[in-house]
């Protein structure tokens, strides 16, 4: 097994010790408006997301039995196993279909995928938010409704499968980052080495050329079964097809 500082000099490594200026909400290098957009992201996340759990787990224990017990578990599973696939489907779509000029979603999250391309270490070097926040931002449209909306005492199994796919989707960043840094804490590698998250040896299929396969970066887990269905072919060559329409 290649050990996690084999694979970032593999990646391109490069200096970890760039230091960014300091701006009025922190160290980075993007517009203020991006980043105050994050923070609010962030922020609204964590409340939302603290109501519809608060809810979630009532609705759980009071219909706690093995049953219950084994719903949750599938549930989360579903969730965990979703969240891969997800992160696979829109990374894929950000390396393959439209540019940073894309009305939108150009700057605010093709851009990301694409520099990343260029170079991998970039997010080693970023702070918490400006890693994490684009999939708080990502996970609101979907946390929202079902706070507002959805009968979590009438289906708990779906509240469990929205909350565990949402905190899933949270990560997936910081896992990715993880990935390509030389140095992680020890619990972190043993869940890279367990395959709970991506690992660097994992990941680095993406990274080498022709960089077509295994987009999926938060376990990894769906990788291996959407290549053997030719499932990568299909959505580069479905993104071409959107590309020049
Ligand atoms: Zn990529
Ligand atoms: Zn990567």
């Amino acid at each position: 097994m290649i050990s996690s500082s084999v694979v970032l000099r593999s990646l391109g490594g490069m200096d970890t010790t760039t230091e960014l200026p300091r701006r009025p909400l922190g160290r980075y290098s993007y517009p203020t408006s991006h980043r105050v957009i994050e923070i609010v992201a962030v922020v609204a996340y964590v409340a939302f997301a603290v109501a519809f759990a608060t809810r979630v787990v009532g609705a759980v224990s009071a219909r706690w039995g093995t049953g219950t017990a084994v719903g949750v578990t599938v549930a989360c599973f579903a969730a965990f196993v979703a969240a891969d696939f997800l992160s696979g489907l829109v990374h894929g779509m950000c390396d393959n279909l439209g540019s940073v000029d894309t009305p939108v979603v150009g700057q605010k999250f093709i851009r990301s995928f694409r520099e990343h391309h260029t170079d991998p270490m970039d997010m080693t070097r970023g702070d918490f938010i400006r890693v994490n926040a684009d999939n708080f931002l990502a996970c609101l449209p979907v946390l929202v409704p079902c706070v507002v909306w959805l009968d979590v005492e009438g289906h708990p199994y779906a509240a469990t499968f929205v909350f565990s796919l949402t905190l899933v989707v949270i990560m997936t960043n910081q896992i990715h980052k993880w990935a390509h840094m030389p140095q992680v804490p020890a619990v972190v590698r043993t869940l890279q080495r367990s395959r709970l998250i991506l690992s660097p040896e994992h990941h680095q299929i993406h990274h080498t050329p022709p960089f077509d396969t295994h987009y999926c970066i938060t376990s990894g887990i769906t990788n291996g079964p959407l290549a053997k269905i030719g499932f990568w072919p299909a959505m580069m060559r479905t993104c071409r097809w959107l590309g020049r329409r």
